[in-house]
């Protein structure tokens, strides 16, 4: 699932990839994928890609204004393509057209250049959706306005440690995008390992300095990103090379103390930790813990 350096990347490149590019037409692929009415995606013809950036987990494709006078109060003003990617969406360019037979293919942005900007899903899930908004709107979609502060730059401490000062553990916690926005299932376990903070410890329960070692530890993300930076070119492959220390590195020595890596397996995931660092020597049972995680 792409969190927030894999995002920001994507961004990035999105953006100088697209800057300028003149949209000739946009259709969904799949019709649950648009979970906006009005304007309708071919509000976007002849309409020029203003920027490509994110919110949290979730592009955002600005478009400028309509070129089209007259079609319609509001045609005019810039608009802004808000995607979800939710687990396996991919947002990316590509030089031809997709084909109609593609699966994969959820929403369809086609360039008068020939080039497609191109919502893709892997899997058989359609959950990956797409809303269009007047740009103005985004702020206050119930989607943005709900979402915490940015977990990349790290927000201040004294909000860090407000928004975690929360009967619930650390793993739901950080991931909880209302509470900090932009960590998912890979990073919460690389950022709870570099502050060497139990899974499993109640937000409310951290005292003042492990609060710092988690704001600190937030640091990863921006590391990550600077590894993008530096080994992806100007396509971002299906499969980013994720800089992980231990999420699913069960069984591996601790990159820091060369203990154990353990985990616990979830349903839909699975939590990684340092026994020694993180959670006092102790490996934790998988069933108790699901019980103490519901
Ligand atoms: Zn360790």
């Amino acid at each position: 699932m792409p969190e927030l350096p894999e995002v920001e990347i994507t961004a990035r490149r999105l953006d100088a990839a697209l800057e300028g590019a003149e949209v000739e037409s946009a259709l969904a692929a799949g019709m649950v994928a648009v979970k906006s009415i009005d304007p309708p995606l071919g509000a976007l013809s002849g309409r020029r890609v203003a920027r490509v950036g994110r919110v949290g987990k979730m592009p955002v494709v600005e478009f400028g204004a309509g070129a089209l006078d007259g079609a319609g109060p509001g045609a005019s003003a810039a608009l802004s393509l808000l995607v979800h990617l939710m687990s396996a969406g991919r947002l990316q360019v590509f030089e031809k057209r997709a084909s109609l037979r593609d699966r994969t293919a959820r929403v369809l942005v086609r360039l008068t250049d020939g080039r497609e900007l191109r919502l893709r899903e892997f899997g058989t899930k359609q959950r990956a959706w797409v809303k269009l908004m007047p740009a103005q709107a985004l702020e206050g979609d119930q989607m943005v306005a709900t979402l915490g502060p940015e977990a990349w730059p790290a927000p201040p401490l004294e909000e860090l440690a407000r928004r975690v000062d929360q009967p619930r553990h650390l793993h739901p916690l950080l991931r909880d995008q209302r509470v900090i926005a932009g960590i998912g299932r890979s990073w919460v376990d690389e950022i709870l390992w570099e502050a060497a903070l139990s899974p499993f410890r109640q937000g409310a329960e951290l005292e003042g300095e492990e609060v710092e070692r988690l704001h600190g530890a937030l640091r990863v993300l921006g590391d990550a990103v600077e590894h993008y930076e530096g080994v992806i070119r100007d396509v971002v492959p299906d499969k980013l090379p994720m800089p992980l220390r231990v999420h699913r590195r069960e069984g591996e020595p601790c990159p820091r103390c060369g203990a154990t890596l353990a985990a616990v397996h979830f349903a839909e995931h699975v939590t990684t930790y340092c026994p020694e660092e993180q959670t006092g020597g102790r490996v934790l049972k998988d069933r108790r813990l699901s019980r103490l995680l519901k």
